[in-house]
């Protein structure tokens, strides 16, 4: 029989895919189905890196790349820590992986022993406590309500740290809920950081750009250059730049910590492609009035959203104040019937049915540590967002 290592079991199937598989399954059987489940920028990659990647190939770019990052490449990223977010890093300081996710798997791999605590601010996305168990560590959720904006208060962050917490994630803008944290709230989180020397900060960027209504990201490095001795700060291509499928993340860090996760790396997956690398540094050198055209949309559509969905009984809608994901809370709905008799006992309930009645994938906050609360994606047009709102609507109106 085949034999599936104790470190897989028990690991939750990430609920993203399951909903985008059942999505999936409904269109092969002809249902017109709209997904806002997947958080996947909809907007084409810069054609500077498109150009910069096929220039590459026919220039015979395409042996080895050291592992950490192709020369060109840490330079940009040394260039844009520093411009964009007032971090200084020799490129020795840099790593570059196949996507954000390989940074946090390389970090945890890198430092976590058996039985260490990582607090994960819920709610949160939700690779960071499946890596964090696959390593053998345990994750700490620490609640971050709705009324408080979704933000990590440091009284809870101070209650959640013992002394085996290795890491604190702290990811803002938030996927799933939106919310940033602003310069005094990093304050507040440094302070109780300053209390526990032994805890490392995993600052996972990756929607720095994708801010709302004037509002700007600031790096908790930044706030705090005190900590930066233990502060891993992460980003990538993915989500500001639409390149989601070129795979290439990247992090700035302590010199030891980056030594050790490029020794992960070096035997897990070598230095990524050498084509997406050339196409990263051209992205990162591209006008930045794209990222701003696509911040700008988001931000129109998100407002859309959110009045479609606050206009509903039994849903509360917090504005995101950032990313690209809309995170109503319906505990007004819970206890009710649909249509076609699914009752709704937990949000997992009201996305299932609200996908095979109304035919609108979501995720359900299960899956990101908070319900009851779905989460939808507006990396998707104003039609299909209109008529998602749409679909939503008469669902709720017909639960009895
Ligand atoms: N961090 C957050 C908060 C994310 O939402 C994602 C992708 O969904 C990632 C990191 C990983 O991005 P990638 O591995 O595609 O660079």
């Amino acid at each position: 029989t085949f034999h599936v290592a104790g470190r897989l079991r028990g690991l939750p199937q990430p609920a993203t895919i399951a909903m985008s598989t059942r999505a999936r399954e409904l269109r092969a059987e002809g249902a017109d189905v709209i997904s806002l489940a997947l958080g996947e920028p909809d907007f084409p990659s810069p054609p500077e890196a498109v150009e910069a990647a096929a220039a590459a190939g026919r220039a015979g770019d395409t042996r080895y790349p050291p592992i950490g990052g192709q020369p060109a490449l840490k330079a940009a990223i040394v260039d844009k820590f520093r411009r964009q977010n007032g971090l200084d890093f020799t490129p020795e300081q840099i790593l570059v992986a196949n996507g954000g996710k390989q940074v946090i798997f390389n970090a945890f791999m890198a430092t976590l022993e058996p039985g260490d605590e990582v607090i994960v601010p819920a709610p949160y996305w939700v690779s960071y406590p499946i890596i964090a168990r696959m390593m053998g560590g345990v994750p700490v959720e620490v609640p971050c309500h709705e009324a408080s904006g979704f933000r990590l208060r440091p009284l809870a962050l101070r209650a959640a740290i013992t002394p085996r917490t290795r890491w604190l994630v702290l990811n803002f803008p938030n996927n799933p809920s939106g919310a940033i944290m602003e310069r005094a709230d990093l304050e507040a989180i440094a302070d109780v950081l300053r209390d526990a020397p032994h805890v490392w900060v995993l600052a996972d960027e990756i929607y720095e750009h994708l801010t709302f209504d004037g509002r700007k990201h600031v790096s908790l490095a930044a706030v705090a250059p005190d900590l930066a001795g233990r502060i891993l700060t992460m980003n990538g291509m993915a989500k500001a730049y639409a390149m989601t499928g070129w795979r290439v993340g990247f992090a700035g860090g302590p010199l030891p910590l980056i030594k050790a996760m490029t020794s992960v790396q070096s035997n897990a997956t070598s230095g990524v492609c050498t084509l997406a690398q050339a196409g990263a540094v051209a992205a990162l050198g591209s006008p930045f009035e794209r990222v701003e055209t696509m911040r700008a949309t988001y931000q129109a559509r998100r407002d859309r959203v959110v009045a479609a969905l606050r206009a509903l009984d039994g849903l509360t809608c917090a504005r995101p104040d950032g990313a690209f994901y809309a995170y109503p809370g319906i505990s007004g709905v819970i206890g009710k019937t649909s249509a076609r008799g699914r009752l709704m006992a937990s949000d997992l309930d009201f996305a299932e049915a609200l996908l095979e009645e109304a035919h609108v994938a979501t995720v359900p906050g299960a899956a990101f540590g908070m319900s009851p609360h779905i989460r939808l994606s507006f990396a998707a047009s104003d039609a299909q967002l209109d008529e998602a709102c749409r679909r939503i609507a008469d669902f709720v109106r017909t639960l009895r």
